[in-house]
């Protein structure tokens, strides 16, 4: 098992050895950039000669006093570093503390953050790997946050080879990428761009992708020789044997390393002694060469006890152990093979640990320890599943996440396309409200317009009806009296069926008293033409209207009163008693006569004649016409006016009708009257009565 972790730990600088060859100028007064330089290079030395490193910083201790907190600080990083080095981790961690505690005193980040990565390195020489982890993650995150890009590299790289340690090397991928970019912007540390590529190399190794391991091992020699170091040429160089040895160049491995013992022995650097050692130990048990590997594993041993370098001691005694179980030395090779296991262990370094276990147990196989095979095999088997199941769980959680990352993409993709469908939706639902209101509108404007129409039309129609029923009325009333004119009276007697039907049965009856008749009444006013002619047309007017006026009180409603002709009126009585009808007559004459009306100053009255009869009247078993019986009532009222007026004359009916015709009687009514043919009823207006016999009448 070779050993070349810890050399990718922290960035490192130009080598120490010109200051080493001058270290009379420490005792000068320097300025601060001289002493930055100065401590620059001892950090490079404390790697290779801690001892010597931690010296000359004791003797630059009081070049600090006035200088600024970073070079204070970083004198206090590279005493820690040195003492751990040397073994002191006691020292070193107290002192990784106290730059911390400085830093946070003056609030300031980048000098934390440098403290805490000091402390990272002092934990794991302590095996404290999993607080080691932890403590990098929070200064890599610490550091991020400052602009100090030399700062930022180291604690990205570190964080990158904590993820490497813990298994998990597509993170650490992510992390020494990003330090590797980060290395090409510091401009003040060169080295750090040699130490991102030291680590990317290793991790490449590790995870066997041997070309890109060594593209970036070719760039790491390049840089490294510009650098013109040799403690960095060496750690370029074990970086370049663990790439060698793992992708099978074995020649190219040991040339490698027997590069490196020399230069490491010259510059009496005992840890990267040790550690050389020990990878030659490895070298030599891949190519089967057993003595040397154990040769080379004790001398490893004995160099690492005085470095007190317990984490290349435990690598040293895996080595010797699998040399002496080659070489049949069980028991031996059983205690140095678990003595090793146990730094691993300790160190928790379990992809170590597993790969030692492997072989472990192939080494105890071939020298037929069967039991103790399987139980390496067993552990191996539980640490590898272990490993697995951590693994998986990451790849779990890795996935869960994309998978949750993809699932938040769907839903956004879901809703942006739910959005669209709902947009589109909404534009079809406005386009269509549009279209209904549109409708809305046309069908609201047609209907005012239809209403409009409609109304005009009613009023139309109204007012045509309106003017229907004037003319109408114009048609059947008589504009001066209102009463119904003659040629209403005639439409009105077309339709009028009589109920006496002629019944020759009826003829023989004797006529009752009390019979319900109907009774047609011709009046005529006396004299008008003198009224007239005295008080004026007008006079006469007013004359016309108030008997309209007498005859609608003395008559009833249901009964038809006609303007006949100029001072002529008729009335038109569907039911009245027979025995009624001289009151009727007596109560027109009277009604009008008693009347008086005034015309301007003039007092006006008239009297009126009447002839009268019921209606339909029957002669010789037919009844007359209305005409007929009009003319009847005409020759009637003749008869009044010729026996003196402000009377009326009433046909009653016929008698000995056999010995006459209808004809005879209406060619001379009074003479018929005389001869007996025709009863007639004679009632006066004046208070006396009138005669009753056609002798007394003549
Ligand atoms: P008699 O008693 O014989 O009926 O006499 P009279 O004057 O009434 O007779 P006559 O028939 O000769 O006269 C009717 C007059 O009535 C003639 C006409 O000038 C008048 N007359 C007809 N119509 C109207 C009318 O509407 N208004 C007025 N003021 N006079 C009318
Ligand atoms: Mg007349
Ligand atoms: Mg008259």
């Amino acid at each position: 098992m070779r050993n070349s972790w810890w050399l990718g730990r922290a960035g490192g600088g130009a080598l120490a050895a010109v200051l080493m060859l001058c270290p009379a100028l420490a005792l000068a007064q320097m300025d601060e950039a001289t002493l930055n330089s100065r401590l620059l290079d001892i950090r490079e030395q404390s790697r290779f000669v801690p001892d010597k490193a931690l010296a000359e910083l004791l003797t630059l201790a009081p070049q600090v006093a006035g200088k600024s907190p970073y070079t204070r600080a970083e004198l206090m990083i590279q005493i820690s570093a040195s003492r751990m080095r040397m073994g002191d981790n006691a020292g070193a961690l107290a002192g990784a503390e106290q730059v911390i505690a400085y830093g946070r005193s003056l609030k300031d980040d980048v000098i934390v953050a440098k403290g805490m990565l000091n402390k990272v390195y002092v934990l794991f020489d302590k095996a404290e790997v999993d607080a080691a982890h932890h403590l990098a993650f929070v200064a890599e995150k610490l550091a991020m946050t400052t602009t100090n890009a030399a700062l930022r590299t180291q604690a990205t790289i570190t964080a990158g080879q904590s993820y490497a340690e813990q298994g998990n090397f597509p993170q650490a991928l992510v992390k020494l990428q990003q330090a590797l970019d980060l290395s090409r912007t510091v401009r003040d540390d060169p080295a750090m761009l040699a130490a991102a590529l030291n680590a990317l190399t290793e991790l490449y190794t590790q995870m066997k992708e041997y070309d890109k391991a060594s593209d970036c091992l070719d760039e790491l020699l390049a840089e490294t020789e510009k650098l013109h170091s040799p403690g960095r040429m060496a750690m370029a160089k074990t970086t370049e044997y663990g790439l060698a040895i793992d992708s099978g160049q074995p020649k190219r491995a040991l040339r490698a390393l027997l590069y490196n013992l020399e230069l490491v022995r010259k510059l009496g650097a005992e840890r990267m002694v040790g550690a050389t050692l020990v990878n030659l130990s490895d070298s030599y048990l891949k190519q089967g060469d057993y003595p040397r590997a154990a040769q080379y594993a004790l001398e490893a041993l004995r160099v690492t006890q005085r470095s007190n370098d317990e984490s290349t001691a435990g690598v040293a005694h895996a080595n010797l152990g699998q040399a002496y179980l080659w070489m049949g030395r069980i028991a031996e090779g059983k205690q140095h093979y678990e003595a090793g296991m146990a730094r691993y262990e300790r160190e928790n370094n379990k992809p170590y640990l597993q790969a030692a276990l492997r072989e472990y147990g192939e080494a105890l196989e071939r020298s037929g320890d069967m039991a103790g095979a399987v139980s390496a095999y067993h552990r191996e088997r539980e640490l590898s599943n272990e490993l697995f199941e951590k693994q998986r769980q990451k790849s779990v959680l890795e996935l869960q996440e994309k998978y949750e990352t993809e699932k938040k993409q769907r839903q956004i993709e879901l809703l942006r396309r739910e959005n669209q469908l709902k947009g589109a939706e909404i534009d079809n639902r406005r386009l269509q409200q549009r279209i209904w209101w549109l409708l809305a509108l046309v069908f609201a404007l047609a209907s005012v317009m239809i209403g409009m129409l409609y109304r005009k039309v009613r009023n139309a129609n109204a007012r045509l009806e309106e003017k229907n029923l004037e003319l109408k009325a114009q048609s059947t009333l008589d504009p001066l009296t209102s009463l119904y004119n003659r040629r209403h009276f005639q439409e009105f007697m077309r339709g009028f069926k009589p109920q006496d039907k002629p019944r020759p049965d009826i003829e023989k009856r004797v006529e009752r008293h009390d019979d319900i008749v109907g009774a047609l009444f011709l009046l005529d006013v006396d004299h008008f033409k003198h009224i007239n002619d005295t008080y004026g047309h007008a006079a006469g007017d007013a004359v016309l209207k108030m008997i309209a006026e007498n005859l609608r009180i003395a008559l009833r409603e249901t009964d038809m009163i006609v303007r006949w002709g100029g001072e002529e009126f008729l009335a038109f009585l569907p039911a009245s008693p027979r025995h009624g009808l001289d009151d009727i007559a007596r109560r027109i004459l009277t009604g009008i006569s008693s009347q008086a009306i005034r015309y301007q100053e003039h007092e006006i009255s008239v009297n009126v004649s009447v002839g009268f009869s019921p209606f339909p009247l029957s002669a010789g078993g037919t009844p007359l016409p209305w005409e007929r019986a009009v003319n009847l009532i005409d020759m009637a009222l003749y008869m009044a006016k010729s026996h003196g007026r402000n009377r009326a004359y009433g046909v009653r009916g016929f008698a000995n009708f056999e010995r006459t015709s209808m004809e005879a009687i209406e060619q001379d009514l009074e003479l018929a009257w005389r001869e007996g043919f025709v009863d007639l009823s004679v009632v006066s207006g004046d208070a006396a009565p009138a005669a009753l016999t056609p002798a007394a009448a003549a």
